[in-house]
């Protein structure tokens, strides 16, 4: 931007994202910061995009997610101040749906704030759940094949990057020689099931008690265990959970796939 020439209209923006996902509770936060809009990554729980406007000084920003979904209006913008916006992820108290979206920035007189001095991307995903398998896989055993099977075999490289379908809060991380190998249980927050990851590769990266977000790392595919090849064994668990009282779920391999189809 040229010294001496503020463009008025130009409100320089910069704008700064951050992602998490989430599952259920879908918070996305706009924060307006400095220089270009920076995009905010994709597929959190929680996202946040900053923005300040360097120069000019519009009274009022407009944003809104998605187009459509959500918009905010904030009063008295003042040039290189910081601005917030939250949202839930709910649109008239309902979740909205799978999918991209994006936020768009509006000065007071209605132009684009955005698109004028931007960078970056400012798409992001909201999801309910994640793929876990995140590289090349293929579908192998499901749930009932060869003798008590209760969950759907997943194969992949040895060392794939995992990340939880589901986050949630840690129930057990552990490791059962020539059974499971390296496992890994998740209380699905919202979901009433227990997410369950097994014959990792070593150890997965987390504590027992500790929280996890929808897509965060979990560990990496192996085949400790019990296990021919590399693969993740996933399962699903009713209420009140892992073999305490729950029941595998059929539907696991099915709702893998839904996953699998927007991941
Ligand atoms: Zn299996």
């Amino acid at each position: 931007m040229q010294a001496g020439h503020p463009k008025r209209e130009a409100a320089r923006a910069r704008a700064d994202a951050r992602g998490a996902l989430i599952a259920a509770a879908l918070m996305a936060a706009i924060t307006i910061g400095a220089f270009g809009l920076l995009a905010a990554t994709s597929h959190a729980e929680t996202e946040s995009l900053r923005l300040r406007l360097d120069d000019a000084s519009p009274t009022k920003l407009f944003g809104a997610s998605g187009g459509v979904y959500r918009r905010w209006t904030l009063d008295d913008v003042a040039p290189r101040e910081r601005q917030s916006i939250t949202w839930n992820g709910k649109r008239d108290g309902h979740q909205v749906p799978n999918g991209e979206y994006f936020f768009r920035v509006r000065d007071d007189g209605g132009r684009k704030a955005d698109r004028a001095h931007s960078k970056g991307d400012r798409r992001f995903g909201v999801f309910d759940h994640r793929f876990p398998v995140r590289g090349r896989h293929t579908y192998g055993d499901g749930v009932g094949a060869g003798r008590g099977h209760m969950g759907q075999d997943v194969f992949a490289r040895c060392g794939t990057k995992l990340r939880a379908a589901r986050g949630g809060r840690v129930q057990w991380v552990d490791n059962q020689r020539g059974g499971a190998g390296h496992y890994l249980v998740i209380d699905g927050r919202g979901t009433r099931l227990d997410y369950v990851y097994m014959h990792l590769k070593g150890r997965a990266p987390l504590r027992e008690g500790e929280r996890v977000k929808t897509g965060e790392r979990i560990g990496r595919v192996g085949r400790s265990g019990n296990a021919t090849g590399c693969h993740l064994h996933f399962e699903l668990w009713s209420a009140p959970g892992w073999f305490d009282g729950g029941h595998h779920l059929r539907s696991v391999t099915r709702k893998l796939r839904k996953w699998d189809s927007w991941s």
